[in-house]
């Protein structure tokens, strides 16, 4: 090797402190993705076990074996927790605590008994069966960043594989005890891949981390924060500039006499019916129809690739779930219901033509009752 083993382990502990501080102030600044502040706390156990393994030279007790080797493993622990909790922030960390407690006491065995290669041989493997399972978790990861995702992985598996390669040459070699870390290929070869690995996994976790905000960003700013649908912004953006495909229908609704649902349950009540509304939408709509909320108690639907009467019976089945929510508003009972306007594309029309039908419908729905759903009449070849 060109620098020896105690500098290059010194390099290492210097990136990954400084890898250690960048997911910390990412942590900072966002304080519920957990996953940062476990990749954080798994560098710090990295950081100190690397600073002692270069600064033992020479001495190699139980204490310098197996101090460090024991903040390996918890360190890969945690970082497996963190990337676990990335992939879904649900995840239990108790699966990384059991599995790293389990791999602390199996490798201290060996070294207790004086079989100091053996636990080296466990070090290993088990540094690489932990790396690999958060390869395993970037692969069964969703999001937009598929390249950084993928790169990760890839990075996690090579250093695993550079840690199995350690293990498998002390087998080969057939050291059950061996009384200075050992100096091959593999250590030179894994040396280099946690130097590599941890920049590169450092960058590309707060990659992630920024393509994850700002996925977030993008959501919060489609989504009618009352009710969860899309709002009309996000509605516009997907559909303003295209001519719907044929066979599409639009549904309008305008939710009736809302006002007296707000005199008559307060403004929350009013919300909560927005919000049963939208529950409904989410209930009756096929898988791939969009709803969004237009603004108050208007909303409007998009149903891809169906024929009228099928959308029609859609729009009937919304109209009878919300009146069978049975709010009564007067003593008259009168009840919360919906009116609602249908529109099927018509040749060469464009999204806000085939709104404006549909909201002229909606008109009709009104003036003729309410509680009811109204064709948009067929719009003729310009
Ligand atoms: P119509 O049957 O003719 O549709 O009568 P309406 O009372 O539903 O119609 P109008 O458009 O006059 O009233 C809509 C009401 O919806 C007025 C407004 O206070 C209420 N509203 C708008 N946005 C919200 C909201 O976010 N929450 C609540 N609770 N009420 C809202
Ligand atoms: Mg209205
Ligand atoms: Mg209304």
């Amino acid at each position: 090797m060109v620098i020896d083993n105690a500098t290059l382990l010194i390099g290492i502990a210097f990136s990954s402190a400084s890898l250690l501080f960048a997911l910390l102030i990412g942590w900072l600044n966002a304080r519920s993705e957990t996953y940062l502040v476990l990749g954080a706390m798994g560098m710090a156990f990295i950081v100190t076990a690397v600073m002692i393994m270069g600064l033992r030279a020479g001495h190699y007790g139980l204490a310098q074996h197996l101090v460090p080797y024991t903040l390996i493993l918890i360190g890969f622990s945690f970082v497996f927790a963190g990337v676990r909790k990335f992939r879904s922030p649900l995840a239990s960390v108790r699966p990384p605590i059991v599995l790293g407690t389990i791999m602390v006491i199996a490798n201290a065995v060996p070294f207790l008994l004086g079989y100091t290669g053996i636990g080296l041989i466990l070090l290993n493997t088990f540094s690489a069966i932990l790396l690999t399972l958060c390869a395993v978790e970037h692969w069964r990861s969703k999001g937009h960043a598929r390249v950084a995702l993928n790169a990760n992985a890839i990075i996690y598996c090579v250093t695993a594989f550079s840690f199995l390669a350690c293990a498998l040459v002390i087998i080969y070699e057939g050291e059950l005890v061996v009384t200075a870390p050992p100096e091959n290929w593999a250590e030179d070869f894994n040396s280099i891949m946690s130097l590599v690995g941890l920049t590169g996994i450092g960058a590309l976790t707060l990659t992630l981390h920024h393509a994850r905000a700002a996925d977030r960003h993008r959501t919060e700013a489609n989504t009618d924060s009352l009710t969860g649908t899309l709002n009309r912004r996000a509605l516009f953006e997907l559909f303003g500039n295209a001519s719907p495909a044929p066979r599409t229908a639009v549904l309008m609704f305008d939710l009736d006499h809302f006002k007296q649902v707000n005199d008559r349950f307060g403004h929350a009540g009013g919300d909560r019916a927005l919000q049963q509304f939208a529950q409904i939408l989410r209930a009756e709509l096929r898988r791939g129809d969009i709803a969004a909320r237009l603004g108050g108690e208007e909303f409007c639907a998009v149903l891809p690739a169906i024929d009228q009467e099928s959308a029609k019976l859609i729009a009937e089945r919304i109209r009878a779930a919300y009146a069978a929510l049975g709010m009564l508003l007067d003593d008259e009972g009168l009840s919360a219901t919906v009116s609602i306007g249908l529109a099927i594309t018509g040749p060469e029309e464009d999204f806000s033509a085939l709104l404006s039908r549909a909201d002229a419908a909606l008109y009709l729905a009104k003036n003729g009752g309410r509680n009811q759903v109204r064709l948009a009449a067929l719009r003729l070849v310009a």
